[in-house]
């Protein structure tokens, strides 16, 4: 992938979760690879910098940067999404400091004109920082180049979303190609969005929305589905939290800021729990899921945050909820497991 992504002429950027302006990487001549782990590192060289009640995406990510997991990146982009990612920006900027560049991108945390600005305004001092970088100014056929193909890609998540229920793959086979997205090109996701077969989707038994951040490792969804159960719907950051809405400004940082301020409800971009619960509540009814599932890494805050409401709001509306935290690794603890098993029990 890195060679392939280099004889394109493009330099990559590391880039942490969640949300980034792709297509402005790619005017600059970059493409992101993102770091969400990775689950096999140790967390042991991530936890000498940071306090204990950090999350693993943050301990491992700094681990494998130490151990030298990303060394063919020219920057490191740690976007603002919670306190520890801006925590890690600032222990890689100015404590450790890596051979690549730190770069940073604080989101605000509303929709009003005053958050557009704000955004508009820290997108331009990135670019200028991945001038630097990458050595390229972009010219303005680079910008068009570049958000045709990005609005291209987020099209064809858009639309696997659309087509779940009429595509013949299991939920492991679905989110294999919605997580591409993290590290293929724009073009290769489309084909291979385009590539999946058409069919009634393998469901049977009882249908879950499943939220959280990330849903690693993926033999979550073979036991979901020996469980007697399937993914209906997600409300995960790795997936359906990036389903963004197209923008056609002519100004290229005003279009980047309105791109990133139309993703879904997501507590990370401070969206106000009402909406949250109404639109999960709309989802899974219209996808046929009967409870929801949070998903999370172990001491995620914005996540935490949400949930003593998320449960209290959908358990009356008639969702069950059941909040399970997990600490990132290769394989899922055995009580991890029985506590989903009951959970859909309970559902069935
Ligand atoms: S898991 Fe939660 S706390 Fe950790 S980086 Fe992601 S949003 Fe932040």
């Amino acid at each position: 992938m890195v060679e392939h992504v280099r004889s394109l002429g493009r330099q990559i950027v590391a880039v942490m979760p969640i949300h980034y302006p792709r297509a402005m990487l790619r005017a600059h001549r970059l493409h992101p690879m993102e770091i969400w782990g990775p689950p096999y590192v140790e967390r042991h060289e991530g936890s000498r910098h940071f306090q204990a009640y950090t999350c693993d995406i943050v301990l491992k990510a700094t681990s494998f940067l130490r151990s030298g997991g990303l060394d063919g990146a020219r920057a490191i982009l740690v976007p603002h999404t919670c306190d520890a990612l801006q925590g890690m920006g600032s222990v890689l900027g100015d404590f450790l400091r890596p051979d690549q560049r730190v770069l940073t991108l604080y989101l605000p945390r509303g929709r009003r004109t005053s958050d557009r600005e704000f955004l508009r305004e820290e997108l331009e001092r990135l670019a200028a920082s991945l001038v630097e970088v990458g050595g390229h100014r972009p010219s303005k056929e680079d910008w068009a180049e570049a958000f045709e193909a990005e609005d291209a890609a987020d099209a064809a998540l858009a639309d696997l979303y659309r087509r779940r229920a009429r595509l013949a793959v299991s939920d492991r086979d679905f989110y294999t190609v919605v997580r591409s997205r993290e590290y293929v090109t724009a073009e290769q996701f489309c084909e291979q969005a385009a590539a999946l077969p058409e069919g009634d989707a393998p469901h049977s038994g009882v249908g879950l929305m499943i939220s959280g951040i990330v849903a690693d490792p993926p033999e979550l969804f073979d036991q979901i589905e020996a469980m007697g159960a399937y993914v209906a719907g997600d409300d995960l950051a790795c997936g359906f939290r990036r389903v963004y809405s197209q923008s056609a400004e002519d100004d290229p940082f005003e279009r980047a800021a309105n791109r990133l301020l139309t993703s879904p409800p997501d507590p990370t971009c401070g969206t106000p729990i009402q909406a949250r619960v109404d639109s999960l509540q709309s989802r899974m009814r219209a996808l046929g899921a009967r409870g929801l599932l949070v998903y999370d890494p172990k001491f995620c805050e914005p996540e935490l945050f949400d949930v003593p409401l998320l449960r209290k709001h959908l358990s009356e509306a008639g969702f069950p909820v059941l909040h399970v935290e997990f600490e990132m690794g290769e394989t899922l603890p055995h009580q991890t497991l029985s506590r989903i098993e009951a959970f859909v029990e309970t559902l069935s």
